[in-house]
């Protein structure tokens, strides 16, 4: 029997794997730390570990891995830039989920923007104090606003879609437009110059690390919405910080953020935070921080079950895996 190490799982995770691996009948071992260089010695004695977005997959790492001679890591997610590929390559075999459910993330980022353009937060703690005032809670319809959408993946278009059905008009940016569709491309700078809300579904990559930053916020609109249920480093935080303090941004909705491999799917209520842009982040009314849930649905914790097993499945039978990343 095969045995898998699980890193950085929690209930929901175990109560989806365990479900579907009653097809397969792998030996599973959850671990709840993180996978990282001093962690990696748990996964002693399996023939591979499974990972997830926050662990820290880099060449230390790997070399721990390779010393006990596990060599398939099956990512349970999209992304892989926590993998340290240089060393990687031709050594490991990294197999990921390429999509689970794009209209999880999609219909999340949606839920975030119209929670703060009609304060819905704010109105919610109002209520439950039996304070029903209205004051401070005008939102703006969003019949008729500009959308900027950088990346049209999966979770893009399906963003896109939502988004024509509030009667926007979306403008798109991505060095890969999608062939014969209906989607306006523009360059960014007319993306940042014109629209209302901005929101990011492109990877983190060298070319998208902090393409929101000090330069692009100053060519955006009085106001502008930026919401990220990508990857952190898409923004600069401390520049988003200084922006929104300025008022140039209206508001922000965060489902990442740069530094959240610490701090994110954690309990952190007893501990004082030292991540000062964090606290004052979550401090600001028009600002909301969610935790990297955006995936978090039924659908997609079961599709990611059913294809990380299935690529495990794959690896241990020496068949060619579909959804493989890199090896040769
Ligand atoms: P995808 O691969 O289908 O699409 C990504 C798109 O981004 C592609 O069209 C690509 O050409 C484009 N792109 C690449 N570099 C770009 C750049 N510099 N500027 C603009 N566009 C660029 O991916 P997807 O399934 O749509 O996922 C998008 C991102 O969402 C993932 O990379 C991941 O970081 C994030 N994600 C977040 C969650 C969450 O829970 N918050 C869950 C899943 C995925």
């Amino acid at each position: 029997m095969n045995t898998i190490s699980f890193f950085d799982t929690k209930p929901y995770d175990k109560e989806f794997f365990d479900k579907e691996n009653e097809k397969y009948g792998f030996h599973i071992i959850y671990h709840e730390e993180k996978l990282n260089k001093k962690t990696a010695v748990l996964a002693e004695g399996s023939d591979a570990v499974c990972a997830f977005v926050n662990d820290d997959i880099g060449a230390d790492t790997l070399k721990v891995l390779d010393k006990q001679n596990i060599h398939m890591i099956a990512m349970r997610c999209a992304g892989f830039n926590n993998i340290d590929f240089k060393l990687a390559k031709e050594k490991f075999h990294v197999a990921r989920v390429p999509a689970y459910s794009p209209y999880a993330v999609a219909e999340h980022a949606i839920g975030m923007l119209l929670m703060l353009n009609r304060k819905l937060h704010r109105a919610y703690i109002r209520v439950r104090d039996y304070n029903f005032s209205l004051n401070g809670l005008t939102g703006f319809d969003i019949h008729g606003k500009t959308v900027g959408v950088i990346g049209t993946g999966k979770i893009g278009r399906s963003f896109i879609d939502i988004c024509k059905g509030f009667g926007t008009e979306v403008l798109a940016y991505d060095p890969y437009p999608v062939k014969d569709s209906d989607i306006h491309y523009v360059e960014l700078d007319e993306l940042f110059r014109r629209s209302d809300i901005i929101s990011l579904h492109c990877p983190l990559t060298k070319e998208s690390y902090h393409i929101i930053d000090k330069k692009s916020l100053s060519k955006m609109k009085d106001g502008v919405y930026i919401m990220n249920t990508s990857r952190g480093a898409l923004i600069d935080s401390e520049d988003l910080l200084e922006a929104i303090k300025d008022k140039k941004v209206g508001a922000a909705a965060l489902d990442v953020y740069e530094e959240e491999a610490d701090l994110f799917y954690e309990d952190n209520s007893n501990t004082i935070l030292q991540d000062d842009v964090l606290a004052r982040l979550i401090s600001m009314p028009n600002v909301l921080v969610t935790s990297h849930q955006a995936f978090l649905t039924e659908e997609a914790l079961g599709n990611i079950a059913e294809t990380t097993l299935h690529n495990l499945d794959e690896y241990f039978k020496g068949e060619v895996m579909e959804n493989e990343v890199c090896f040769q």
